[in-house]
C-alpha cells in the first residue's frame, strides 16, 4: 500500500514538475479539487480527445458530433431527474469536523459484519480441510447467518430511510448502530442534510429577474435535447449515435485524488439511439468495443475490468463500469448504461414536444431507447499519465524516469538539439523544425549535455530526439533516438518525417 501511495505522489509532483497539470489559482493557494492543464497537458488531453473522437465519429459512418451549450433551460434538470435526485446525504462530526456521506458510513459499518462472516468461514475451513463444505456451513451456521441477516437489515433500514426522505431516521439510525467517525472515534454528529450536487448560477440583469441557472452536471442532456433536431437536419437513421465532448461541474463532497474527482471536469459522451427491445444487443456491441479502444493503448489489458451494476439507477435497465487500476486500485473510469427510454419519454413529458422517430421499416413510430457510453477526460488523462510514469534500471546500474506515453498522444512527438550551440549546428536544427512543424508539436533545445538532454525528454514522454552534429553539415544526416529502446539510429534528414508517422498512425493504433 505504501509503495502505491508513494507511486501516486510521484504522479502528481511529475505532473507538476513537467508542465502537466497546476493546481487552480495556485497563488491564492489554490481551490480544492479544480485544476489547471499546462502546457503539456493540455497537448495529452487533446489528443486523448481526438483518440476518443475519431475512434467514436469517424469510424462510425452512423456517429455524428455535438456540441451542446453548458448552460441548459432549468426544466432540463427537472426532467432528467437531477433536481430531485442527484444529491447526497451529508454529515458532519461536530469533533473532527469532518465531513461524511451518510450512506457511505453505513455501508462501511455493514461491510465490517460482512468481515465477521468471513472470518468464521476462514476459521472453519481451517478446522475442516478438504471436508468443508461453503454452502452447507454459511447456510447454517447461526453466526454466519447472524452476522448476514444483521448486515441485510442494516442496509433495507437505510434504503427505505433514504427512500422516504426521512434524514432524522437516518441520523438516529446512524446513533443507534454506534458507529463512530474514523478521526476523531466520537458519536458527536450533526443532523443529515441533503446536498444536491449541482452548481446553482443565475442568469439575468437584476436580482429579482435572474432565473435560477444550473452548470450542467453531465453533457448527456445537451444530447438528448437535440435528438430530433440532429435526427432530422443529419437524416439519420435508427440506430445512430450522437457524440459530445465538453465541461460538467458536480460540487463533489469528498473531493480527493487528484485528478480523479474533480468539481470541474470534462465528459466524452456517446448516446446511440437504438429501436427498443435491441438495447442488450448494442449495450454488449459498446462494451467490446469500448473496451477494444481501452486495450489498443496499450497500457496493458490486465489493468482492466468491468464491475456489472446490481443496484441500477433509476433510467437504466443494464448498467457497466470499465474500471482501471489506478495507482490507488480499480476504479471506474468509463459507464456503460443501458438508459432505456428514460430521457427521451421525461423530455417529452416536460416540454410537451415528441421526441420520436419513424422507422420506415417498421412503419411506425416509437421513442429510442438509449445505450450510452460516459468516459471522463481527465480520468482518462489520469490512466494514462499514471500507467507510463517509469521508474527504470539501465544496464550499467544507474536510472532513469522515463513517460512512456502511447507515442499517438504524447504532447511533443519530436525534440530537435543542435550537438553543441556553434558552427551552425544550431541553425541547421531550427532549420530541421521548420519543416517538422507543419506536422507535429517539435520541440527545441541546445542547453546542457545531450544526455541530459535525453533524460529530460525521456521524463517528458516525448517519443524520438533527434541530434545535429557536424556530420549532419556534410551529409544531411541524423542521429534520432527512440525513448522506449534508447537506441539511436542514423537517418536522412528527409526520413525524419516519414519514420516518425509511421509511429502515429491512427489505424495502427485502433486495429
Ligand atoms: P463516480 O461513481 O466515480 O462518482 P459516476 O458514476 O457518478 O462516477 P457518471 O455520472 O457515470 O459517473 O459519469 C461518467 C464518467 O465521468 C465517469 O466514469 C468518470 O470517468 C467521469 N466523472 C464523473 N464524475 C467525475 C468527477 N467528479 N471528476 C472527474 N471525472 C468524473
Amino acid at each position: 500500500m505504501a509503495n502505491n501511495e508513494d507511486q501516486f505522489k510521484k504522479v502528481i509532483s511529475h505532473a507538476k514538475e513537467y508542465g502537466y497539470i497546476f493546481g487552480s489559482s495556485e497563488i491564492y493557494d489554490g481551490l480544492s479539487a479544480v485544476y489547471d492543464y499546462a502546457q503539456n497537458g493540455v497537448e495529452l488531453k487533446k489528443n486523448i480527445r481526438e483518440y476518443w473522437w475519431k475512434s467514436m465519429v469517424y469510424m462510425h459512418q452512423n456517429i455524428v458530433g455535438l456540441d451542446a451549450a453548458i448552460l441548459m433551460h432549468p426544466k432540463t434538470w427537472k426532467a432528467s431527474g437531477h433536481v430531485d435526485a442527484f444529491s447526497d446525504p451529508l454529515i458532519d462530526n461536530k469533533d473532527s469536523k469532518k465531513r461524511y456521506r451518510a450512506d457511505v458510513l453505513i455501508e462501511d459499518h455493514a461491510e465490517k459484519l460482512e468481515n465477521k462472516a468471513q472470518k468464521e468461514i476462514t476459521k472453519a475451513k481451517k478446522r475442516f480441510g478438504d471436508s468443508f463444505n461453503e454452502t452447507e456451513f454459511v447456510t447454517t451456521n447461526a453466526r454466519v447467518i447472524g452476522y448476514r441477516e444483521k448486515k441485510a437489515e442494516m442496509l433495507s433500514t437505510m434504503a427505505r430511510l433514504l427512500e422516504a426522505e426521512d434524514l432524522l431516521g437516518v441520523k438516529a439510525l446512524i446513533e443507534e448502530l454506534g458507529i463512530v467517525c474514523p478521526v476523531s472515534g466520537s458519536k458527536n454528529w450533526t443532523d443529515v442534510k441533503q446536498f444536491n450536487l449541482m452548481f446553482g448560477t443565475k442568469l439575468g440583469a437584476s436580482a429579482e429577474t435572474a432565473t435560477d441557472l444550473y452548470l450542467r452536471p453531465e453533457t448527456a442532456q445537451g444530447i438528448f435535447v437535440n435528438f430530433l433536431n440532429v435526427q432530422k437536419t443529419g437524416r439519420m437513421r435508427i440506430p445512430f449515435g450522437i457524440a459530445q465532448t465538453g465541461k460538467a461541474f458536480r460540487n463533489e463532497i469528498v473531493a480527493r485524488q487528484f485528478i480523479f474527482r474533480m468539481r470541474e471536469f470534462e465528459q466524452m459522451e456517446m448516446q446511440f439511439f437504438v429501436r427498443p427491445g435491441q438495447e442488450m444487443k448494442w449495450y454488449d456491441y459498446w462494451k467490446e468495443t469500448r473496451l477494444k479502444w481501452h486495450h489498443s493503448l496499450g497500457l496493458g489489458p490486465e489493468n482492466y475490468r468491468f464491475h456489472d451494476h446490481e443496484k441500477l439507477a433509476h433510467y437504466a435497465n443494464a448498467a457497466t463500469d470499465i474500471e482501471f487500476k489506478f495507482p490507488f486500485g480499480f476504479k471506474e473510469l468509463e459507464g456503460i448504461h443501458s438508459r432505456t427510454d428514460f430521457d427521451l419519454k421525461a423530455h417529452e413529458a416536460h416540454s410537451g414536444k415528441k421526441l420520436q422517430f419513424f422507422d420506415p421499416e417498421l412503419k411506425e413510430n416509437y421513442t429510442p431507447y438509449v445505450v450510452e457510453t460516459s468516459i471522463g477526460l481527465d480520468r482518462m488523462f489520469l490512466a494514462v499519465f499514471s500507467n507510463s510514469l517509469q521508474e527504470e534500471t539501465l544496464e550499467d546500474g544507474s536510472s532513469r524516469t522515463v513517460l512512456r506515453l502511447p507515442a499517438i498522444l504524447a504532447p511533443v512527438k519530436i525534440a530537435v538539439f543542435p550537438l553543441i550551440k556553434r558552427d551552425g549546428l544550431p541553425e541547421l536544427a531550427k532549420q530541421i523544425i521548420e519543416d517538422l512543424k507543419w506536422d507535429y508539436n517539435v520541440f527545441y533545445d541546445e542547453k546542457d549535455a545531450v544526455g541530459k538532454r535525453y533524460r529530460r525528454q525521456d521524463a517528458n514522454g516525448t517519443p524520438f530526439c533527434v541530434t545535429v552534429d557536424h556530420q549532419t553539415l556534410e551529409d544531411k544526416t541524423v542521429t534520432i533516438r527512440h525513448r522506449d529502446t534508447m537506441e539511436q539510429e542514423r537517418i536522412a534528414i528527409s526520413d525524419i518525417s516519414d519514420l516518425v508517422s509511421k509511429s502515429l498512425s491512427m489505424k495502427d493504433w485502433l486495429q
